[in-house]
């Protein structure tokens, strides 16, 4: 076994580099010396040497599984430069060169052999690597075969199953974003033995993050004033949805260079706003969520979420990508309640109630029958059909054959799938517990990942540590009568400390609603920017069930006596709860409107051309048997009716059918056009490695 000499050694050598990094050394000699290790490091720490130097170490080919073809080729790009030999086999890549690919690795040729994870359904291809056993097992992005999740893919679920084969070599998974929940799924999922975990470096210090609470309304004039100080750009925005992202990038185009972002455009313009941002020409880029995996741009001074984001785990990730180069930077979310009607429908859309997957799984039968009948039986919306089988597929609940056809699975499925759902809800809820909080905030990030060897201490930037240095929040001295509340918190805590918070509102007349939560909370927060009280979670049990609530204890600075509380407390510049709460209301039930009034247009989108529709679900069905996965994970129904409506003739028209994202198009797009133009463009003819080199 090599050990911790020949591992310094090779890291001048072959890697050029002067030194470790922290905890790099201790996970490379774990995977060196043999044992699975699960990797959870932010962005930038340096995960990638983690397996490629072990790899080298134990001499042989490292096997590594990666989602993105970008990636891919980047890796694979990096690592040709250090005079190692790395190949990779996907999509995009023609038959002879993933032929001449797979010769070599039987051959011994490689160090390093990329694969996408979907490379392991194709028959008879995890056989063929494990005809020479790799000494290196990598999985990267490695949260994206956990349910729990921000990022599941379905592809990443074959791993469990196929991975077996490719043993005994050691196997480590690497994440940016895993809390302790989504570790353990990961270790189970891939089948870990006894892993070394290292999940570390969560901290950022030179990233400031602010959380200010506005209406949506409110929102884009906060973003264009706050990116109008150039020392704030190079800048990424995260709009909520691509009408916001090109409305946003249009408002601010006239003051700064700002483009959008987002998978409705076409690929080409995409690549292009990317290379631009990256080469500096471009200053603010409005996104969606589609821009970011791999981005490495090291002088991004402000990241903004024009919104609140569905997990925490997102979140983190996204404000990763600010101040890469160590100098300080800005993290800013906007939010408000109205935020979570958007989120709440999302949801329904993609997790329908328990009862619609029972409808379905209740037409189901023993023997199996084609979708399309079953689809009629039901009488669903397509859509919702589709997502209802999905998830029944995804739980259990109906198995799918080759042929498209399905049958009745265990009824098992809607215990999960209800956990499932629950948990989604609770990401959610958790980040809004998040965006209320009055604690500092890099701290309560870091708590949410679990890190091991944080120091637990505020940072001193964030908008509770330093409400002075905020960017878009503003603070004011407290009026008369507020200072007399204020000086009643502290009374009743020197009365007795450690009250719930719910218990002191109560004090103050809560009760008899005089006086409005909302503000309530704005005084504890107050109290806890001044460094006078700290507020500690705890829970009880009732029904069954936990209850969360706050205690609040003074500090040692809580307990002088003749505090000037019209000095020492900030409390927020903004209008009052009641206000922005009838404001949210109106704008959330017009928004309802909206979106009532676009999916009937959906609805009554134009006739498909049958044939068409025949053309593309042969090829559905073709594809979908080759990759041994259900038809709908290729294209739900409602998609394959859009694009035979739509007939697109170029990628960039096909990426905007609705439910054909950025992914699909890479994987499928020539494939589909072809189908759409009528000419024989089989999916026989798809390059892929042959099982028998
Ligand atoms: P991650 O996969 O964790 O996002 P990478 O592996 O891509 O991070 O590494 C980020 C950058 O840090 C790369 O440019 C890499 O060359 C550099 N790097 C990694 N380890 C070291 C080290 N020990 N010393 C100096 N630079 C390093
Ligand atoms: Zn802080």
């Amino acid at each position: 076994m090599p050990d911790a000499r020949a591992l310094d050694s090779l890291l001048r050598s072959r890697f050029g580099l002067p030194g470790f990094r922290p905890y790099q050394e201790a996970a490379c000699q774990a995977v060196a010396a043999g044992r699975d290790v699960l990797l959870v490091m932010p962005t930038g720490a340096g995960k990638s040497l983690c397996y490629q130097l072990p790899g080298l170490a134990r001499g042989g080919t490292t096997l590594v599984i990666s989602p993105l073809i970008a990636l891919m080729e980047d890796q694979v790009a990096k690592l040709r430069e250090l005079g190692l030999e790395a190949e990779r086999i996907h999509s995009g890549r023609d038959r002879e060169a993933s032929r001449r690919v797979c010769r070599d690795y039987l051959d011994g040729r490689l160090d390093f052999l990329f694969i996408a994870p979907e490379r392991l359904a194709v028959a008879g291809f995890p056989e063929l690597l494990a005809k020479r056993k790799p000494v290196l097992v990598a999985v990267d992005e490695a949260h994206c075969i956990s349910h729990w999740g921000h990022d599941f893919r379905p592809d990443y679920r074959l791993l469990g199953g196929r991975l077996p084969l490719l043993r005994p070599a050691p196997l480590i998974a690497m994440t940016a974003t895993a809390t302790p929940q989504v570790q353990d799924d990961i270790a189970q999922q891939l089948g870990l033995a006894d892993p070394a975990r290292f999940i570390h470096g969560f901290r950022r210090t030179n990233l400031g993050v602010e959380v200010a609470e506005q209406t949506p309304a409110e929102r884009h004039e906060t973003v264009e004033h706050l990116l109008a100080q150039p020392e704030r750009r190079p800048a990424i925005v995260y709009a909520r949805t691509r009408k916001e992202a090109e409305a946003l990038a249009a408002l601010l185009a006239p003051r700064m260079s700002a483009a959008a972002y987002h998978a409705g455009m076409a690929a080409g313009a995409r690549d292009q706003v990317q290379a631009d941002f990256l080469a500096g020409a471009l200053e603010v880029i409005v996104a969606t969520i589609a821009f970011g995996m791999g981005i490495d741009k090291p002088d991004v001074r402000t990241v903004v979420h024009a919104g609140i984001p569905a997990t925490l785990e997102g979140y983190y990730q996204e404000i990763g990508r600010a101040g890469r180069d160590g100098q300080p930077s800005r993290a800013v979310l906007l939010y408000s309640w109205a935020d979570r009607r958007n989120h709440e429908y999302f949801l329904g859309v993609n997790f329908p109630p328990a009862e619609v997957l029972e409808s379905v799984h209740r037409k189901l039968g023993p023997s199996p029958q084609p979708e399309d009948e079953l689809r009629e039986a039901v009488r669903l919306e397509p859509e919702v059909f589709g997502k209802a089988l999905e998830k029944l597929w995804m739980h259990g609940g109906a198995e799918i054959d080759g042929e498209g056809n399905v049958r009745r699975g265990p009824a098992a499925w809607r215990g999960p799938y209800q956990a499932l759902r629950n948990h989604r809800e609770v990401q959610l809820e958790m980040a809004f517990r998040f965006a209320e909080a009055h604690g500092c905030r890099m701290l309560h990030l870091v708590r949410h990942f679990g890190d091991q060897e944080d120091s637990g201490a505020p940072c001193g930037q964030c908008d509770v540590c330093e409400p002075q240095g905020c960017a878009v929040r503003r603070f004011r001295a407290p009026g008369p009568h507020e200072a007399g509340r204020l000086e009643q918190v502290l009374d009743a805590l020197l009365d007795r400390d450690g009250l719930s918070t719910g218990q002191i509102f109560r004090q103050l007349g809560g009760e008899t609603g005089d006086l409005d939560r909302k503000l309530f909370e704005q005084w504890l927060g107050g109290l806890v920017r001044a460094g006078w009280v700290r507020l500690e979670a705890d829970s009880f049990e009732k029904d069954g069930r936990t209850i969360a609530f706050q205690r609040a204890y003074l500090t040692r600075e809580g307990r002088r006596s003749g505090l000037d509380v019209v000095a020492g407390v900030h409390l927020p510049d903004e209008p009052s709860a009641a206000e922005r709460r009838s404001l949210a209301k109106k704008r959330a039930s017009a928004a309802r409107k909206g979106a009532a009034a676009s999916g009937q247009r959906a609805a009554d989108s134009a006739e498909a051309d049958p044939e068409r529709v025949e053309a593309l679900r042969a090829w559905r069905l073709a594809e979908s048997r080759r990759l041994a996965v259900p038809a709908f994970h290729v294209l739900h129904e409602r998609t394959l009716l859009a694009i035979a409506a739509a007939a697109p003739r170029t990628e960039a028209a096909l990426l905007a059918v609705p439910g054909m994202g950025p992914a699909k198009v890479q994987r499928w797009g020539a494939e589909i056009l072809g189908v759409v133009r009528g000419c024989s463009d089989a999916p026989g003819d798809r390059p892929r490695p042959s099982p028998s080199p």
